[in-house]
């Protein structure tokens, strides 16, 4: 062959090469809506616990009457909107057992503590095994990339649960983690900054240690248009404490709500130069919860299915690929994911973490 022949083949080779393979995104959102299940995901309101039998609601008949629909996917779309009307369609969605694709939890215990750090560090470590607030010895993924070349500095977190800035190691990490009632210190605005403190503060501090996801997300927001950062983290937490205060119908609004949250941060996100087109979404949960009317409000080692949950990946360098089938997952995997999507590799940290769920 003569050298342009060999450099021609060698240009369609390296240009298909380019094509098959993602390029990294630059920016990634990840989120997690703490205890969600996949009942509700995947299926909208649960018909079982819109029953007076059920005890679950204030008035069962008129949340039935704004949440129901007669087919699942009609549910779901009622019920997550957002998630249901542009991600799925447009992204990717793990979870659906029925589909070949089961997600789950793998430390055994199903609650919060072992679930963030799985989600987090990519591997189990025994040893967490409760809700203490106790610092994690193990490195997390957002304190790994923020040591990494281009993202110095350029991870943050927004947590409702006041036990964040332990799970992520605050002090040793550097990270900042803005969680429960600590007051939102990061805006361009600061009367807008002073209000939301003050509206926060005067909520009622009704779960002790956890406010309300409002401010975590406008928290989140402020930060966003303040230091633009390259990894944000937000942990949304309500849709787990009203599950375990037995009210269905505040779980089911609280749901709606963050589905409205994220398509929020999503489009401001969007807005923005430095994030539009080159920004990638992964959205998960910690555990699942119980699949009876008896038993849905918890989750635990003990409670049958909590192992169960789901995964979501969206935007930049993730194909429409919608409910994908025949790919389990685990909770594992979203450490390296994340490093994935921005062209890192996490098990060079973590060679325990789970391989990086490949979009
Ligand atoms: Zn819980």
């Amino acid at each position: 062959m003569r050298i342009a022949t060999i450099l021609l083949v060698a240009l369609v080779w390296l240009s298909a090469s380019l094509t098959t393979t993602a390029a990294p995104v630059e920016n990634v959102l990840l989120v997690s809506w703490d205890g969600l299940r996949w009942q509700e995901l995947f299926g909208g309101a649960d018909a079982r616990l819109l029953t007076p039998e059920a005890k679950a609601n204030e008035n069962a008949a008129e949340v039935k009457e704004e949440f129901w629909a007669d087919s699942p996917e009609a549910r779901r779309e009622i019920l997550l909107p957002w998630f249901w009307g542009t991600l799925a369609k447009e992204g990717q969605v793990y979870g659906h057992a029925e589909s070949g694709s089961p997600s789950v939890v793998t430390n055994g215990l199903n609650f919060s503590y072992p679930g963030y750090s799985e989600i987090l560090t990519g591997s189990v470590d025994p040893k967490i095994d409760s809700n203490a607030k106790k610092n994690n010895v193990n490195v997390t993924v957002l304190e790994w990339l923020n040591q990494q070349p281009g993202f110095e500095g350029s991870v943050a977190a927004f947590a409702s649960w006041d036990v964040f800035p332990y799970i992520i190691n605050a002090e040793r990490s550097g990270i900042p983690v803005n969680a429960g009632w600590m007051p939102l210190t990061v805006s361009n605005d600061p009367e807008h900054l002073r209000f939301l403190n003050q509206i926060s503060d005067e909520t009622p501090h009704y779960w002790g240690g956890i406010r309300f996801d409002f401010t975590t997300f406008h928290g989140a927001v402020e930060y966003v248009k303040a230091r633009k950062p390259r990894l944000l983290y937000v942990a949304f937490g309500e849709t787990d404490d009203w599950a375990h205060d037995k009210r269905y119908d505040m779980y089911l609004a609280s749901a709606r709500r963050t589905d409205d949250y994220v398509r929020r941060l999503w489009e401001l996100l969007q807005s923005m130069p430095q994030y539009a087109g080159k920004t990638a979404l992964v959205m998960t949960t910690d555990h699942g919860r119980g699949d009876t009317i008896d038993d849905w409000t918890g989750h635990g080692a003990k409670v049958v299915g909590s192992e169960r949950i789901w995964m979501a990946l969206y935007g930049a360098g993730i194909p429409a690929k919608g409910l994908v089938k025949n790919a389990p997952t685990t909770q594992a995997q979203v450490a390296a994911t994340v490093a994935h999507l921005l062209g890192k590799d996490f098990l060079q940290a973590n060679p325990e973490a789970a391989a990086p769920v490949k979009p």
